[in-house]
C-alpha cells in the first residue's frame, strides 16, 4: 500500500514545478504530472502547497553534558520538534570525552539517540589527539559510517584543541577523505579577554559578546583555513557570524581550496542588543559565537553569501538550555550554559526572511536547508524530492501568519530567541520515512523510529594543497 501526494508544487534545490509524488515503502518511487493511485493507495491532498523535501539540520546538539548540565531536549523532544518544523534528519555532534576511545562516544551517543523520532548521524568531535587517534578516525569512516568530524578551537580547559591537535586532525582527515567540521574562535583570546573582563566586575550577559569579538572569529576561519590547505582536508566552518570569517572562506574558496560555510538564523536575524534584556533576559541568547552588532556589516555580509552561495548550509546549532539552567551563570557570565532552541523555527525563518523578502529564491531555500547539508555530509538519500530518495517530505503553505514563540513550539527550552517573530505560512504537514508525522497539530511519531543513518566519505583530497 502506498501513499500518492498530490497536487501540490514540488521544489528541488534546481527547480519547481507541479507534480504528485509516489511513495512506496518509505522510498519515493514516482513522480508525475498526474499519477493514478493502485489498489490500497491512499492519497494527500496537497494542493495549494509547496511539497519540500524533508530538511536536514546538519548541526544540533540533543542531550549534550556540556558546562555543568545537560541540553534541555534529548533526542526524542528534539527530533519531534524539528519534525514539527519540517527537518526530518538530524546530524548531532558524537563528542569524545579527552581521553576516551572515540567507538566509546560512539556507544554513548548510540544509547542516548535510540529513542529518536527523526533519521540522525553524528560528526565525531575530537577533543584529544592520542597516538592511536588516526586508526581510530579511519574505523569511525569506515566501521561506523560517520565521515565527518568535528573540532573546537574554543572552549579552553574543555573541548578546545590546540594547533598541534588541529593540523594532526586535520592531516588525518585529509588521508581518509573526512571533512572537518570546525568551530572557528580562538580560544585563548576569549579565555584571557573573560578573565579580564570579569577582574573588572564586568560580570552580565552583556559582556560575553565583549568576550568574544569577531577578530577572533576571523582569526580562527583563518587559521583553519589554512591548515586544511596544508594537507589538502575539506573544512566545514560551522556557525559563521562576522564579515571577518566571511573573508577568510572568500579567500579560500577563491584561491581553490575545497571548503564550505554555515550560518544560522539567529546570526541573520537578532543583534547583539538581546543580551541587554531585563532580569537576565540576556542570558536566553548567550551562545558561541555570540549574536553581533548590527551596522557594521556583519549581516549584511552573512545575507550576501547566503545570496551568492559563499555560504554553502543554514543550521541551527540547536542546543537549549532553560531559564533555570542558565542561572548558573548569574554573576559570572562565564558560567551561562552556552545555546539555545532553532531546530522547529529554521523553515518558517527562512521562508519569511529569506524568500518572502525576496534575499533568495525557494530553491536557494531548499538548497541551504536539505540539499547541501544532505550533499555535503554524505546522506545520499536526503535532502531532495526525487525517485529513489527517502519519502521525507514537507509540505508547506504559504498561506497565513503566525508567531514563534515558546508557548507554542515543542521543544523543552522555556524560551525562545525568535520570540514574538512573525512569520508567514507554516509546516501543514510533515512525512517521516512514507508516513505523516505531523499534520500541522499534532506530532504523530513513535518513540525509536528514527535511524541512524550511515554515510560513505564521498570527499577526496581534490583541493589546493599548501
Ligand atoms: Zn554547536
Amino acid at each position: 500500500m502506498g501513499l500518492i501526494v498530490k497536487g501540490g508544487e514540488v521544489v528541488t534545490a534546481a527547480e519547481r514545478f507541479f507534480a504528485d509524488v509516489r511513495i512506496d515503502g518509505g522510498t519515493i518511487t514516482d513522480l508525475g504530472a498526474k499519477l493514478d493511485p493502485r489498489t490500497g493507495d491512499e492519497t494527500l491532498d496537497a494542493s495549494g502547497h509547496l511539497v519540500l523535501p524533508g530538511f536536514v539540520d546538519p548541526h544540533v546538539h540533543m542531550e549534550l553534558p556540556f558546562m555543568g548540565t545537560v541540553s534541555a531536549d534529548d533526542f526524542e523532544t528534539g527530533t519531534a520538534s524539528g519534525i514539527a518544523g519540517g527537518t526530518t534528519t538530524i546530524i548531532d555532534f558524537c563528542i569524545q570525552t579527552p581521553g576516551q576511545p572515540l567507538t566509546s562516544a560512539i556507544t554513548q551517543w548510540h544509547a542516548k539517540s535510540a529513542k529518536a523520532v527523526g533519521d540522525y548521524s553524528y560528526h565525531m568531535a575530537i577533543t584529544d589527539f592520542g597516538p592511536n587517534t588516526p586508526n581510530e578516525m579511519r574505523e569511525v569512516v569506515q566501521k561506523h559510517g560517520i565521515t565527518s568530524f568535528k573540532v573546537f578551537m574554543a572552549y579552553k580547559g574543555a573541548l578546545m584543541v590546540d594547533d598541534g591537535q588541529l593540523y594532526q586532525v586535520m592531516k588525518t582527515a585529509a588521508e581518509i577523505g573526512a571533512v572537518v567540521t570546525v568551530h572557528a574562535e580562538n580560544g585563548d583570546a576569549v579565555f584571557h579577554l573573560q578573565r579580564e573582563l570579569l577582574a573588572a566586575g564586568n560580570t552580565g550577559p552583556e559582556y560575553h559578546p565583549v568576550s568574544r569579538p569577531s577578530t577572533v572569529e576571523g582569526e580562527a576561519t583563518e587559521r583553519a583555513l589554512m591548515m586544511a590547505r596544508l594537507h589538502g582536508a575539506t573544512a566545514y566552518i560551522v556557525h559563521m557570524t562576522c564579515k571577518e570569517s566571511m573573508h577568510a572562506l572568500e579567500r579560500a574558496k577563491l584561491s581553490g581550496q575545497h571548503c564550505y560555510g554555515e550560518t544560522c538564523p539567529q546570526y541573520l536575524l537578532l543583534d547583539d542588543s538581546v543580551f541587554t534584556k531585563p532580569d537576565f533576559g540576556g542570558s536566553a541568547y548567550v551562545m558561541s559565537p555570540p549574536i553581533r552588532p548590527r551596522g557594521v556589516g556583519h549581516h549584511e555580509a552573512l545575507w550576501a553569501g547566503i545570496q551568492n552561495g559563499l555560504l554553502d548550509s543554514v543550521g541551527t546549532d540547536h542546543c537549549p538550555f532553560t531559564h533555570a539552567q542558565k542561572l548558573a551563570g548569574q554573576g559570572d557570565f562565564t558560567k551561562i550554559p552556552n545555546g539555545a532552541a532553532g531546530v522547529e523555527d529554521r523553515l518558517q525563518l527562512l521562508y519569511t526572511y529569506g524568500v518572502q523578502a525576496g534575499h533568495i529564491s525557494l530553491e536557494r531555500m531548499v538548497e541551504l536547508g536539505a540539499t547541501a547539508p544532505a550533499r555535503i555530509f554524505g546522506l545520499t538519500g536526503k535532502g531532495s524530492v526525487a525517485v529513489g530518495k527517502d519519502a521525507d517530505l514537507v509540505l508547506y503553505s504559504p498561506e497565513g501568519k503566525s508567531t514563534r514563540s515558546a508557548k507554542t513550539h515543542h521543544s523543552r527550552a522555556d524560551r525562545s530567541i525568535f520570540e514574538g517573530f512573525e512569520v508567514q505560512g507554516r509546516v501543514a504537514k510533515t512525512i517521516v520515512n512514507g508516513r505523516v508525522a505531523y499534520d500541522g497539530q499534532q506530532l504523530m511519531v513513535t518513540r525509536g523510529s528514527g535511524r541512524f543513518i550511515t554515510r560513505k566519505p564521498s570527499h577526496f583530497a581534490a583541493g589546493v594543497k599548501a
